[in-house]
C-alpha cells in the first residue's frame, strides 16, 4: 500500500536576501524538486511555504544553504513543519505594503558576466545597452526611494517595461525573473551628451563621441551609479593637470579606470588575492603598487609609489572604457572635498566650470555613493572607504538592544549607523563635516536611510569632542544623547566586527581625538569593553600648535618635537628653524610656550608627520596623511634598526616618551644618514613600543587579545610589522577587514557602545 507522506515546510530566511534573486532562485529549486507552495519578500526577509516528499524538501533546504545566489547574505535560517494544504503550483507572492519593513537594501553590485556577454554581443536586443542588468547585478541601493524593494519603489517606476522586458522579468526560467531595474533600449533609460552649456551634442553614439573628446585631452563629467565622476585622459599630464587645476585638488591622489585586469596588471604589480578584489563584485578602488614607468603621468598621484585602479564595475562604464581602450582618471564629481554631485540640476551648476562634456541620462540617482577604496595588507582586505558596493550592509553588533540608535561618527571621513535588532547599517561614505555641503548630506542621509529602514532613532552616540559639528547635532536631536570617547569608539568597531566581548588591550594610532582630560589623545593603549575602557598606557604628551594649520603643515608638528626632545637652542632645532625660516620659527617657537595657542598632544599620527618633515619630505601637505604616507613609502623595508624605546610608569599608567625616537632621527639626520634608514628605524620603533607595552601590560593583568586600531593602522608596513611581531610574542591580534580603521569605522564602534548600554 501506498501511503502519501507529503508534508509541508515553512522557512524563513534572514539577511541580504531581497533584491538579489532570492526568489527566483527558490521557484527554479523547487520545481526541480517538484515542491508547491510560495516565496513571499516581508519585514523580516523571505518567507517560504513548500509541500513535497520528505526527501526533496531536505534536499530543497540542503541546496538552499549552499547554493544561494551570488548578492545574497544569509545570516539566519528557521524552519519548521506542518500538515499539507495542498499547495498547487509554486507563486512568488507579491510584497505586501502595509507590512513591518524590510530590513536589508543590498549594495550596489558590479555588471555579471552573463549581462556582459550580452552587452558585447552585437545579435543581442541589449547589444551595448549601457543600463542592462538581471538578478545577479545592477543598481539596487543608489535606486531604492522606499522599501519593500520593488520596481515602483525605485528610481525605475518612471520606465515602463516593454513587452519583451515584462516576459523575461515574468519569466521563473529567465535569469531576469523578478529583477526590478531590468531593462532595454525600447523602454529603459538613455544617455546623452551634453555640453556644459546644457546644449546636447548630436550624435549617433554619445559613448564614442565622449571617448574622442577624452583622448584630445578634454574632462568629461560621467554620470554613474552613485554619482558624477569626472574623467579625462589618465596619461595626458596637460588634462590631468587642467583637471587638477579646476577640481580645487591639488594633490591628492585620483583613481584611475583600465578597462580590465590585463591593462592593470600593466600598470602595477598585482598579486592573485589583489587581482580578486579589483574583479570582486563590490568593484573598490584597490590600492596597487606602480610600475615604474607605467605610462600615467605622474600627476594622477604624485611623489606616492601606488595607484589607486578600478575596473568598471556598470556597463556604461565598460562600454566607455573598452572605448577607451587606454587608462582613463575616473574622480568623484566635485569641487575640492564637498561630497560627490549626483543630481543633475546640481552637476551643471557644480561640474560647469569644470567638465567640458556632460555624459548623462535619464535614471535619477535615489541616494548618492562614492566608490570604495581597499588595499590587501597582511594578506587580507583592508577597507579605507567604506561605500558602494558595501553600504549599508549591516554589521551584527554584539549585544542586541530593542532600541533605535543612530551613530554619527566623527567630522572627518564621516560615515553614520543606524541600528536597532543587533545590526549597525553603516552609511555610505559622506565625507568631512567642516564643508557645508557635507554636513547637509549628512543631515539629508539621515533622514533618507532612517525612512528607508524604518529606525526612529531613540539614542544618538556621538564622539566627546566640543567642536565637532556632530556633536552640536546630536544635541539638536530628539533622542537621547551618549557621548563616546573617540579611541574608545576605535576600539569598539573593530571589537564589533569581529564579534568579541572583551575586554581587550586596544593601541588606538590616530592623528586627532578628544581626550577625557581635555587633551588631544591618539597614541593610546586601551583596556576596553563596551561598557568602560581604562588608559593604561600613552604617548607621552608634548605641547602641539593647535588648529588645523598643524595638520595641514607637518613642520609644525616637526617643531614641537624637536623642540621637546632636543630643545630651543639645540642644533637639529636651529637646523629645522633654518629650514623653515627665522620669522616663522619665532611664532613657533612663542606658540609652543604659551598654553592658549598649543594643547598637550599624545597624537602618533603628529609624530609621523614630525619625522616626515624633519628627513625632509614635506613641510606642507595637500592632503590629511599625506607625510605619513611618504614616510612608509620611502622606509627600507630590510632595515632592522630600532632608535630607543623609552616607557616607564607614571601617574597609573605607562608612558611612551617620543623625545628618544626624536632625537635618534635628529641624530641620524647629523650623520647624513639616509631617509630610507631613518624611516625604516622609525618605523621599526614605533612596533617596539607596541609590543613592549603589551608585554608590560600582559605581566600587569594577563594576556588579553590585542586590536591595532585608529587612523595610522591604515600603514600596511606598520600594522603587518606589528601584527607579526604581537603574534610571534603570543598575542591574539585583530585588525579592521570590514570597517575602515580610519574615522570612516567610529560610527560602528559608537552604535557597539551605545547599543550595549541601552536597556537589552
Ligand atoms: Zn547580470
Ligand atoms: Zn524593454
Ligand atoms: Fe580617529
Amino acid at each position: 500500500m501506498v501511503v502519501d507522506r507529503r508534508q509541508r515546510y515553512w522557512i524563513r530566511i534572514e539577511g541580504v536576501v531581497q533584491g538579489v534573486g532570492f526568489r527566483p532562485f527558490v521557484h527554479k529549486l523547487a520545481a526541480k524538486h517538484d515542491l508547491h507552495g510560495f516565496a513571499r519578500n516581508d519585514g523580516r526577509g523571505l518567507a517560504i511555504e513548500v509541500e513535497g516528499a520528505p526527501a526533496a524538501l531536505d534536499a530543497f533546504v540542503a541546496e538552499i544553504r549552499l547554493r544561494a545566489p551570488p548578492l545574497a547574505q544569509v545570516e539566519r535560517i528557521e524552519q519548521g513543519r506542518g500538515e499539507p494544504i495542498g499547495h498547487r503550483g509554486f507563486v512568488i507572492a507579491d510584497s505586501g505594503t502595509g507590512e513591518e519593513r524590510a530590513l536589508f537594501v543590498a549594495a550596489d553590485a558590479a555588471t555579471c558576466a552573463a549581462c556582459l556577454c550580452e552587452l558585447f554581443d552585437p545579435l543581442d536586443r541589449r547589444y551595448r545597452y549601457p543600463f542592462l542588468n538581471c538578478t545577479d547585478c545592477g543598481p539596487r541601493l543608489t535606486i531604492v526611494e522606499d522599501l519593500p524593494y520593488d520596481r515602483a519603489r525605485t528610481t525605475m517606476a518612471r520606465f515602463p517595461m516593454c513587452a519583451a522586458c515584462r516576459a523575461e522579468y515574468e519569466d521563473p526560467q529567465d535569469r531576469r525573473f523578478h529583477a526590478q531595474p531590468v531593462a532595454c533600449p525600447a523602454c529603459g533609460p538613455h544617455l546623452v551628451l551634453e555640453q556644459s552649456s546644457g546644449a546636447r551634442v548630436l550624435t549617433d553614439d554619445p559613448i564614442v563621441s565622449a571617448v574622442e573628446a577624452l583622448t584630445k585631452g578634454r574632462i568629461v563629467a560621467i554620470k554613474g551609479i552613485g554619482g558624477y565622476h569626472l574623467a579625462c585622459d589618465a596619461r595626458d599630464p596637460g588634462a590631468v593637470s587642467l583637471l587638477r587645476r579646476r577640481k580645487h585638488r591639488p594633490a591628492k591622489p585620483l583613481a584611475v579606470m583600465v578597462p580590465g585586469i590585463t591593462v592593470a596588471h600593466a600598470l602595477c604589480e598585482i598579486d592573485a588575492q589583489e587581482a580578486k578584489l579589483l574583479a570582486s563584485v563590490q568593484r573598490p578602488i584597490v590600492l596597487l603598487r606602480k610600475r615604474n614607468p607605467c605610462g600615467i603621468a605622474e600627476e594622477v598621484a604624485p611623489g606616492i609609489p601606488h595607484l589607486g585602479i578600478l575596473l568598471p564595475y556598470t556597463p556604461l562604464h565598460h562600454l566607455i572604457a573598452a572605448e577607451a581602450e587606454g587608462p582613463l582618471v575616473l574622480t568623484s564629481g566635485n569641487r575640492s572635498d564637498e561630497p560627490v554631485t549626483y543630481e543633475d540640476d546640481e552637476a551643471r551648476a557644480r561640474l560647469g566650470g569644470i567638465a567640458d562634456l556632460f555624459l548623462t541620462h535619464d535614471r535619477p540617482i535615489a541616494t548618492r555613493c562614492d566608490d570604495s577604496v581597499a588595499r590587501i595588507a597582511q594578506g587580507s582586505e583592508m577597507l579605507i572607504r567604506r561605500s558602494r558596493g558595501y553600504a549599508p550592509q549591516p554589521i551584527p553588533l554584539p549585544r542586541p538592544t530593542q532600541s533605535h540608535v543612530l551613530a554619527l561618527g566623527g567630522d572627518l571621513k564621516n560615515t553614520f549607523a543606524l541600528a536597532r535588532g543587533g545590526r549597525a547599517f553603516l552609511s555610505p561614505h559622506i565625507g568631512d563635516l567642516g564643508d557645508a555641503l557635507a554636513y547637509r548630506e549628512l543631515r539629508r542621509s539621515i533622514e533618507h536611510y532612517s525612512r528607508l529602514l524604518g529606525i526612529r532613532p531613540e539614542i544618538v552616540a556621538h564622539d566627546l569632542h566640543p567642536g565637532y559639528l556632530s556633536v552640536r547635532l546630536a544635541s539638536e536631536l530628539d533622542a537621547a544623547p551618549v557621548g563616546v570617547q573617540h579611541h574608545h569608539a576605535h576600539a569598539a568597531a573593530c571589537m564589533a566586527e569581529h564579534g568579541v566581548a572583551g575586554p581587550v588591550l586596544a593601541v588606538v594610532f590616530d592623528g586627532t581625538g578628544y581626550g577625557t582630560d581635555g587633551a588631544i589623545w591618539g597614541g593610546e593603549f586601551l583596556i576596553a569593553g563596551y561598557d568602560d575602557f581604562e588608559r593604561i598606557g600613552h604617548l607621552g604628551y608634548v605641547p602641539l600648535p593647535g588648529g588645523d594649520a598643524a595638520v595641514r603643515e607637518p613642520w609644525r608638528a616637526a617643531a614641537a618635537h624637536v623642540i621637546a626632545a632636543c630643545g630651543t637652542g639645540s642644533e637639529p632645532a636651529e637646523m629645522l628653524g633654518a629650514q623653515v625660516g627665522e620669522a616663522r620659527w619665532r611664532v613657533m617657537e612663542r606658540m609652543l610656550g604659551s598654553s592658549a595657542f598649543s594643547v598637550p598632544s599624545s597624537s602618533v599620527g603628529r609624530l609621523f608627520d614630525a619625522v616626515a618633515a624633519l628627513i625632509g619630505l614635506r613641510h606642507e601637505v595637500g592632503f590629511e596623511a599625506q607625510a605619513a604616507m611618504e614616510l612608509e613609502a620611502v622606509a627600507d623595508r630590510l632595515e632592522t634598526g630600532c632608535y630607543p624605546v623609552e616607557i616607564a610608569a607614571a601617574d597609573g599608567s605607562l608612558v611612551w616618551y617620543p623625545g628618544p625616537i626624536v632625537a635618534g632621527v635628529a641624530a641620524d639626520l647629523g650623520r647624513r644618514r639616509p631617509p630610507a634608514e631613518i624611516a625604516g628605524k622609525f618605523h621599526n620603533s614605533v612596533c617596539q613600543a607596541i609590543i613592549e607595552t603589551c608585554r608590560a601590560v600582559r605581566r600587569q593583568r594577563g594576556p588579553l587579545p590585542v586590536v591595532l586600531t585608529g587612523g595610522v593602522f591604515q600603514n600596511a608596513l606598520l600594522v603587518e610589522r606589528a601584527a607579526t611581531a604581537l603574534d610571534e610574542a603570543g598575542f591574539e591580534v585583530l585588525t579592521h577587514c570590514r570597517v575602515p580603521t580610519n574615522d570612516g569605522g567610529l560610527c560602528l564602534g559608537q552604535a557597539a557602545i551605545a547599543c550595549a548600554q541601552a536597556r537589552p
